[in-house]
């Protein structure tokens, strides 16, 4: 059985006052038992909200790392930094820090390895622009982004990572994936894993979507085979937004 998820990335928003507020709200909600809840706020609220959230079960966990150990890097935090706070969770290669912050595949894949010799889970962000898709370039895009940033891996490091499918054109834009194009998508991703590495490795991944989840198309897409949950963006900075979509499932 593969992990059900839904993890919500706050990106540069929430000061502390929201932060508590948005927390209990969702802690006086009932969490359901089969769904890993989890919640990526800035780096300034991991520790009041591993605080807030102590004894319940959503995870804290981080946006971004550097691939360093330490050192002259400034404004940037480091594996060891969030495991020190018991933040055991990282998303890596967000489409905001490729498009912005200029993450290659190549860097993303030294991120990626970082946190994984630090024992942390990863949450791997990839997926097409619109004019890839548009020119029926999808597949071969993403294929690259993941050969290049994780198919030389081994194996073994493949139980401490998700995947996240969030087609550009779908990020905060309103615009959703159909489920259909969701499903194509992810059993395409699930197809190559097992081709690079073993049957198991593809069907014990959990493999999330990305772009304009909503309360009201969440459950409709949570119900395609290959689609493991989400990556919210907009929706998990409300309370009842977000509550709805983890109990979609
Ligand atoms: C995201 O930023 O990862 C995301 C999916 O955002 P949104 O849900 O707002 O489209």
């Amino acid at each position: 059985m593969r992990d059900k998820i839904v993890a919500g990335n706050w990106k540069m928003n929430n000061d502390q006052y929201q932060t508590k507020e948005l927390l209990s709200n969702l802690k006086s909600s009932k969490i359901p038992d089969d769904v890993r809840v989890m919640v990526a706020p800035s780096f300034t609220q991991l520790s009041q909200s591993k605080n807030l959230l102590n004894n319940t079960n959503i995870s804290v966990i981080a946006q971004n790392m550097n691939a360093a150990h330490s050192g002259a890097y400034t404004g940037e935090i480091s594996a060891d930094m969030l495991k020190g706070i018991e933040v055991n969770t990282v998303i890596i290669g967000h489409s905001e820090r490729r498009s912005i912050f200029n993450e290659s595949d190549e860097i993303l894949k030294e991120k990626v390895k970082a946190a994984l010799a630090a024992d942390m889970e990863v949450i791997f962000c990839f997926g097409e622009e619109l004019q890839e898709r548009k020119t029926n370039n999808h597949y071969k895009v993403v294929a690259n982004q993941l050969k290049v940033a994780l198919f030389e891996l081994p194996e073994i490091v493949w139980k401490n990572l998700i995947l996240a499918y969030e087609p550009v054109w779908a990020i905060g834009t309103g615009e959703t994936a159909s489920p259909q194009q969701a499903q194509e998508m992810h059993a395409y991703i699930r197809k190559l894993i097992a081709q690079n590495y073993n049957q198991s490795t593809a069907e014990n991944l959990a493999i999330l979507y990305g772009g304009s989840v909503k309360p009201n198309n969440a459950k409709e897409i949570f119900s395609e085979q290959d689609v493991d949950g989400g990556l919210i963006g907009g929706a998990s900075l409300k309370a009842n937004d977000f509550i709805e979509i983890f109990s979609a499932f």
